[in-house]
């Protein structure tokens, strides 16, 4: 080690330099993706589709050029394996057959028509037997349909506050984008842009795995709901402690409040999600991103309680106003690729194939971190894992936040990018599909160690 190591075990020097070479390898493979990110400048905001598109590290995006399976291709032609798979919408592997030869049919038959179809009823029926939660509506996004499970928490409680825990991440949910300051106040996450009202007025926080402050704070009596990752997952993994979950609904049962389990990116752990997996008994839960196989759908469960008090307080004149809704939730075409991806890719067979993957990534990120005998920690959910710069794994948010390291970071999702493998952005996750081969996982394990033999070199 050349200089003084960060908490990471690593010399920011040492990162800096690294990270110059492999800009510098970055520029001279991609230069078609650079001339169309010049061109998309002129045109959009930072010359992306959406805004939160210009984090990927490097000095301008990767251009797409097709996706399939575990991989993609840029407009550079430069292989890629996709350990993203487009932050679980692609977990089913990219354009999956059974999926694409539903949404072909359905293409040439009706898109979307504001009627349902057979397709929907098939899709909340398997979902029900998966999930145990006997009814389903449909959305295009995860982020709505938690939106609208907050709002019928609030319109059938009659309690103005929505709990969730530090540093979680449920989509573009007004509500859940709250942290925790140095003080125990809730407030704005940091680039929370333009929130409605101080997030203190509408939202409740508190540390993940905290049974005490959970029930401190729904003892007040004014929470609607607990919307709650059963592990999170957007800040690094952070596993629940034995007992946690339980505690969590014996508290929500107690204080007449709902529990809505957000499973969209803990579906990893198996068909019917955490859920299933760990006998959850939340009054509902939300699924989405991966369920069309790409397509646009979501998807969320009630028991029949919770549907049951909404549709008393709902006037039929009113239902399409109410703001729980939208034009194209339940289209032709997403009912038809949610149907074929949950009853032929999302099977219980996939899903071993998936996890038997996920377990070889981790071994051999830990090997990795082994050899270079980096303070370093990896933690796996079904077919998903992630490494943090910590020796051990993180026990709520806030400990998960403060293990990472930027630069670090950007040079490792980086360097992978150079080596042909695409890592989750703003982490340092990796999801496996059924397509994804060991001899894909292999390639990430040796640019892995690679990397961390040269950082401590
Ligand atoms: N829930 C969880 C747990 C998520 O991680 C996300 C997005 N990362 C969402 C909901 C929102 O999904 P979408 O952006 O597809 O609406």
């Amino acid at each position: 080690m050349s200089g003084p190591a960060t908490g990471a075990g690593v010399d920011p020097a040492r990162v800096a330099a690294l990270h110059a070479e492999a800009v510098a390898t970055f520029r001279a493979q991609r230069p078609r993706s650079r001339a169309l990110h010049e061109r998309a400048g002129e045109v959009m905001p930072g010359g992306v589709p959406m805004s939160w598109m210009v984090k990927w590290p490097g000095p301008w995006p990767t251009f797409v050029e097709q996706a399939s399976g575990a991989h993609f291709t840029c407009v550079d032609g430069i292989d890629h394996v996709d350990l993203c798979l487009g932050d679980t919408g692609a977990m089913t592997g990219h354009s999956p057959a059974a999926t694409v030869a539903a949404v072909t049919a359905q293409l040439s038959r009706g898109i979307t028509t504001m009627l349902p179809g057979e397709d929907a009823v098939v899709a909340a029926e398997v979902l029900a037997e998966r999930f145990g939660l006997p009814l389903w509506q449909f959305t295009l996004t995860a982020t709505d349909a938690n939106r609208h499970l907050l709002r019928y928490a609030r319109h059938v409680s009659g309690r103005a506050k929505v709990l969730v825990v530090d540093w979680c991440y449920h989509g573009s949910v007004d509500e859940s984008l709250a942290t925790l300051d140095g003080d125990g106040q809730v407030v704005a996450r940091r680039g929370n842009i333009g929130a409605p009202v101080p997030p203190s007025q509408t939202t409740v926080v508190v540390p993940f795995n905290d049974v005490a402050s959970m029930e401190r704070a729904l003892a007040v009596g004014d929470v609607a709901c607990v919307l709650l990752e059963p592990a999170m997952t957007n800040i690094g993994i952070v596993l629940p402690e034995a007992g946690y979950l339980a505690a969590v609904r014996e508290l929500c049962d107690r204080s007449g409040t709902l529990l809505v389990v957000d499973d969209t990116h803990t579906l990893c752990a198996g068909p019917g999600g955490c859920t299933a997996a760990w006998g959850l008994r939340p009054d509902a839960v939300v699924v989405g991103k991966t369920i069309g196989g790409g397509v646009p759908a979501a998807a969320f469960g009630m028991t029949t309680d919770l549907s049951e008090r909404v549709r008393r307080s709902v006037e039929l004149e009113d239902v399409d106003v109410g703001g729980v809704g939208g034009t194209l939730a339940g289209n032709a075409l997403s009912m038809a690729a949610v149907r074929a991806t949950l009853t032929e890719v999302l099977t219980l067979a996939a899903f071993e194939s998936m996890t038997a993957r996920a377990v070889r990534w981790t071994d051999g990120v830990q090997a990795g971190i082994d050899a270079a005998g980096l303070p370093w920690q990896v933690t796996r959910l079904g077919c998903r894992a992630e490494y943090t710069f910590a020796p051990t794994a993180p026990h709520d948010g806030a400990e998960a936040a403060a293990a990472d390291d930027f630069e670090l970071q950007q040079l490792m999702h980086l360097q992978a990018l150079v080596d042909g493998v695409l890592l989750t952005p703003f982490h340092n996750m990796a999801l496996m599909s059924p397509d994804t081969t060991d001899a894909d996982v292999d390639r990430h394990s040796e640019s892995f160690a690679a990397l961390t033999r040269a950082l401590v070199g």
